[in-house]
Protein backbone atom coordinates (compact mmCIF):
# COMPACT_ATOMS: atom_id res chain seq x y z
CA UNK A 1 0.00 0.00 0.00
CA UNK A 2 1.39 3.22 -0.96
CA UNK A 3 1.93 6.08 1.79
CA UNK A 4 -0.90 8.13 0.18
CA UNK A 5 -3.09 5.38 0.60
CA UNK A 6 -2.28 4.35 3.87
CA UNK A 7 -2.94 7.57 4.94
CA UNK A 8 -6.43 8.15 3.54
CA UNK A 9 -7.13 4.81 5.14
CA UNK A 10 -6.07 5.88 8.60
CA UNK A 11 -8.10 9.48 8.54
CA UNK A 12 -11.43 8.08 6.58
CA UNK A 13 -13.25 8.38 10.00
CA UNK A 14 -12.32 12.17 10.09
CA UNK A 15 -12.79 12.21 6.29
CA UNK A 16 -16.17 11.23 6.63
CA UNK A 17 -16.80 13.89 9.31
CA UNK A 18 -18.92 17.04 7.70
CA UNK A 19 -17.18 19.17 9.71
CA UNK A 20 -13.62 17.94 8.94
CA UNK A 21 -12.97 16.73 5.45
CA UNK A 22 -10.55 16.57 3.59
CA UNK A 23 -9.84 20.14 3.96
CA UNK A 24 -10.40 19.80 7.73
CA UNK A 25 -7.59 17.00 7.33
CA UNK A 26 -5.29 18.76 5.61
CA UNK A 27 -5.30 21.40 7.81
CA UNK A 28 -4.98 18.99 11.10
CA UNK A 29 -1.77 17.38 8.93
CA UNK A 30 -0.33 20.83 8.49
CA UNK A 31 -0.65 21.65 12.10
CA UNK A 32 1.74 21.81 14.96
CA UNK A 33 1.42 21.98 19.01
CA UNK A 34 3.67 22.66 21.90
CA UNK A 35 2.40 20.56 24.69
CA UNK A 36 4.16 21.63 27.95
CA UNK A 37 4.20 18.95 30.69
CA UNK A 38 4.17 15.41 30.13
CA UNK A 39 1.99 14.13 32.86
CA UNK A 40 -1.47 12.72 33.22
CA UNK A 41 -3.11 15.37 30.81
CA UNK A 42 -0.21 15.89 28.25
CA UNK A 43 -0.26 12.19 27.78
CA UNK A 44 -3.66 11.82 26.61
CA UNK A 45 -3.07 14.92 24.64
CA UNK A 46 -0.39 14.36 22.73
CA UNK A 47 -2.04 10.69 21.80
CA UNK A 48 -4.90 11.79 20.60
CA UNK A 49 -3.24 14.85 18.95
CA UNK A 50 -0.84 12.35 16.91
CA UNK A 51 -3.18 9.59 16.45
CA UNK A 52 -5.59 12.26 14.64
CA UNK A 53 -2.68 13.20 11.82
CA UNK A 54 -1.57 16.44 13.36
CA UNK A 55 1.68 17.38 11.48
CA UNK A 56 4.42 18.35 14.43
CA UNK A 57 4.41 17.97 17.99
CA UNK A 58 6.58 19.35 20.76
CA UNK A 59 6.71 17.73 23.98
CA UNK A 60 8.54 19.78 27.01
CA UNK A 61 9.05 18.13 30.64
CA UNK A 62 11.94 17.65 32.50
CA UNK A 63 11.00 15.05 34.45
CA UNK A 64 12.00 11.03 34.27
CA UNK A 65 9.38 8.71 35.02
CA UNK A 66 8.04 7.61 38.66
CA UNK A 67 6.64 4.76 39.46
CA UNK A 68 3.36 6.80 41.15
CA UNK A 69 2.83 7.98 37.51
CA UNK A 70 1.75 5.01 36.14
CA UNK A 71 -1.80 5.16 37.07
CA UNK A 72 -2.45 7.86 35.06
CA UNK A 73 0.36 8.40 32.42
CA UNK A 74 -0.72 5.85 30.17
CA UNK A 75 2.59 6.67 27.63
CA UNK A 76 4.59 4.97 30.32
CA UNK A 77 5.17 1.15 31.68
CA UNK A 78 6.86 -0.25 34.50
CA UNK A 79 10.16 -0.47 32.24
CA UNK A 80 10.51 3.16 32.04
CA UNK A 81 10.60 4.27 35.41
CA UNK A 82 13.66 6.54 35.82
CA UNK A 83 13.49 7.58 31.76
CA UNK A 84 12.95 10.85 30.90
CA UNK A 85 9.39 11.02 30.14
CA UNK A 86 9.64 13.25 26.78
CA UNK A 87 12.23 10.72 25.18
CA UNK A 88 9.88 7.92 26.12
CA UNK A 89 6.79 9.58 25.06
CA UNK A 90 8.29 10.48 21.70
CA UNK A 91 9.40 7.53 20.83
CA UNK A 92 5.60 5.51 21.82
CA UNK A 93 4.17 8.55 20.14
CA UNK A 94 6.41 7.62 16.90
CA UNK A 95 5.52 4.27 17.10
CA UNK A 96 1.37 5.24 16.79
CA UNK A 97 2.03 7.38 13.90
CA UNK A 98 5.07 7.73 11.82
CA UNK A 99 4.15 10.40 9.73
CA UNK A 100 3.95 12.92 13.32
CA UNK A 101 7.33 14.69 13.64
CA UNK A 102 7.89 15.01 17.36
CA UNK A 103 10.80 17.16 18.88
CA UNK A 104 11.46 16.25 22.43
CA UNK A 105 12.96 18.81 25.08
CA UNK A 106 13.70 17.49 27.83
CA UNK A 107 14.85 20.44 30.39
CA UNK A 108 13.45 23.50 31.92
CA UNK A 109 13.18 26.48 29.41
CA UNK A 110 14.44 29.69 30.08
CA UNK A 111 11.48 32.89 28.92
CA UNK A 112 13.55 33.85 25.49
CA UNK A 113 13.53 29.51 24.85
CA UNK A 114 9.91 29.09 26.00
CA UNK A 115 9.33 32.20 23.67
CA UNK A 116 10.87 30.70 20.56
CA UNK A 117 9.07 27.18 21.13
CA UNK A 118 5.69 28.84 21.32
CA UNK A 119 6.57 31.42 18.10
CA UNK A 120 7.14 27.92 16.31
CA UNK A 121 3.89 26.62 16.55
CA UNK A 122 0.19 27.23 16.07
CA UNK A 123 -1.04 26.57 19.55
CA UNK A 124 0.22 25.27 22.83
CA UNK A 125 -1.52 22.94 24.95
CA UNK A 126 -0.64 23.24 28.86
CA UNK A 127 -1.06 20.36 31.20
CA UNK A 128 2.21 21.47 33.53
CA UNK A 129 1.29 20.54 37.28
CA UNK A 130 2.58 24.71 38.99
CA UNK A 131 1.95 27.95 38.49
CA UNK A 132 5.27 29.50 37.89
CA UNK A 133 5.06 27.51 34.28
CA UNK A 134 1.46 28.14 33.77
CA UNK A 135 2.19 31.73 33.93
CA UNK A 136 5.09 31.47 32.28
CA UNK A 137 3.43 29.79 29.23
CA UNK A 138 0.45 31.84 29.22
CA UNK A 139 2.90 35.40 28.85
CA UNK A 140 4.18 33.80 25.99
CA UNK A 141 1.05 32.83 24.55
CA UNK A 142 0.01 36.76 25.08
CA UNK A 143 3.27 38.06 23.54
CA UNK A 144 3.00 36.10 20.37
CA UNK A 145 -0.34 36.27 19.97
CA UNK A 146 -1.01 32.25 20.37
CA UNK A 147 -4.19 30.48 21.67
CA UNK A 148 -3.77 28.27 24.71
CA UNK A 149 -5.87 25.43 25.74
CA UNK A 150 -4.73 25.32 29.53
CA UNK A 151 -5.70 22.19 31.35
CA UNK A 152 -5.30 21.14 35.36
CA UNK A 153 -6.79 18.02 37.37
CA UNK A 154 -6.37 17.32 40.93
CA UNK A 155 -8.15 14.76 43.12
CA UNK A 156 -11.84 14.19 41.09
CA UNK A 157 -11.69 17.14 39.41
CA UNK A 158 -10.93 18.42 36.27
CA UNK A 159 -10.77 22.13 34.39
CA UNK A 160 -10.15 23.43 30.66
CA UNK A 161 -10.41 26.62 29.19
CA UNK A 162 -9.00 27.87 26.09
CA UNK A 163 -7.36 31.27 25.75
CA UNK A 164 -6.66 33.64 22.55
CA UNK A 165 -5.43 34.35 20.35
CA UNK A 166 -6.91 37.87 20.68
CA UNK A 167 -5.65 38.87 24.01
CA UNK A 168 -6.66 42.87 23.17
CA UNK A 169 -10.32 41.58 23.72
CA UNK A 170 -10.54 38.17 25.32
CA UNK A 171 -8.99 37.19 28.96
CA UNK A 172 -5.61 35.27 29.34
CA UNK A 173 -5.10 32.67 32.13
CA UNK A 174 -3.38 35.23 34.83
CA UNK A 175 -7.39 36.81 34.31
CA UNK A 176 -7.98 33.31 35.68
CA UNK A 177 -5.55 33.05 38.54
CA UNK A 178 -3.87 36.48 39.87
CA UNK A 179 -1.93 34.72 42.07
CA UNK A 180 -0.66 31.50 42.35
CA UNK A 181 -3.32 29.63 44.98
CA UNK A 182 -0.98 27.01 46.14
CA UNK A 183 -3.75 24.65 47.37
CA UNK A 184 -4.49 23.74 43.63
CA UNK A 185 -0.93 23.12 43.00
CA UNK A 186 -0.22 19.38 42.11
CA UNK A 187 -1.33 15.91 42.51
CA UNK A 188 1.31 14.46 44.85
CA UNK A 189 -0.01 16.24 48.07
CA UNK A 190 -3.34 15.50 47.15
CA UNK A 191 -3.83 12.93 44.90
CA UNK A 192 -6.05 11.86 41.67
CA UNK A 193 -8.23 9.99 40.61
CA UNK A 194 -6.14 8.27 37.44
CA UNK A 195 -8.43 9.02 34.56
CA UNK A 196 -9.53 12.48 35.14
CA UNK A 197 -6.36 13.92 33.66
CA UNK A 198 -7.05 11.65 30.59
CA UNK A 199 -10.42 13.29 30.44
CA UNK A 200 -9.10 16.80 30.76
CA UNK A 201 -6.16 15.85 27.93
CA UNK A 202 -8.53 13.98 25.51
CA UNK A 203 -10.51 17.51 26.09
CA UNK A 204 -7.71 19.28 25.13
CA UNK A 205 -7.43 17.78 21.85
CA UNK A 206 -10.56 17.88 20.53
CA UNK A 207 -10.67 21.86 21.22
CA UNK A 208 -6.79 21.57 19.62
CA UNK A 209 -8.21 19.52 16.47
CA UNK A 210 -11.27 22.06 16.34
CA UNK A 211 -8.86 24.36 16.44
CA UNK A 212 -7.35 23.62 13.31
CA UNK A 213 -9.81 21.94 11.24
CA UNK A 214 -11.41 25.61 11.44
CA UNK A 215 -14.45 24.74 13.42
CA UNK A 216 -15.39 27.47 16.15
CA UNK A 217 -14.21 27.01 19.67
CA UNK A 218 -15.48 28.96 22.52
CA UNK A 219 -12.82 30.20 24.06
CA UNK A 220 -12.71 32.39 27.64
CA UNK A 221 -14.89 30.04 29.64
CA UNK A 222 -13.59 27.62 31.78
CA UNK A 223 -15.13 24.04 32.30
CA UNK A 224 -15.22 22.13 35.55
CA UNK A 225 -15.89 18.62 35.05
CA UNK A 226 -16.41 17.07 38.73
CA UNK A 227 -16.11 13.20 38.08
CA UNK A 228 -17.79 12.31 41.46
CA UNK A 229 -21.01 13.60 41.02
CA UNK A 230 -20.40 13.47 37.28
CA UNK A 231 -21.64 17.17 37.21
CA UNK A 232 -20.09 19.47 34.36
CA UNK A 233 -20.46 23.57 33.87
CA UNK A 234 -18.67 25.95 32.67
CA UNK A 235 -18.50 29.29 33.93
CA UNK A 236 -17.00 33.10 31.98
CA UNK A 237 -13.79 34.31 32.56
CA UNK A 238 -13.63 38.24 32.40
CA UNK A 239 -10.60 40.06 31.02
CA UNK A 240 -9.58 41.67 33.77
CA UNK A 241 -8.53 45.18 32.55
CA UNK A 242 -5.62 45.56 35.18
CA UNK A 243 -4.20 42.08 34.55
CA UNK A 244 -0.10 42.13 34.56
CA UNK A 245 -0.31 40.28 31.60
CA UNK A 246 -1.76 43.22 29.66
CA UNK A 247 0.35 46.22 30.99
CA UNK A 248 3.43 46.83 29.02
ZN1 LIG B 1 -4.94 38.35 31.87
Amino acid sequence: MSDESSRLQREARHLALEQIGERGQARIGAGSALIVGVGGIGCAAAQYLVAAGIGRVVLTDFDTVDVTNLARQVLFGHDDVGKSKVHVAASRLEAQNPACRIKAIDRRLDVDELAEAVAGVDMVLDGSDNFATRFAVSDACVNAGKTLISGAAIRLEGQLAVFGPDYGKSPCYRCLYAEADESLENCAGNGVLGPVPGVIGTLMAVEALKLLAGIDVRTGWLWLFDAASGDVHSVAIERRADCVAFQS
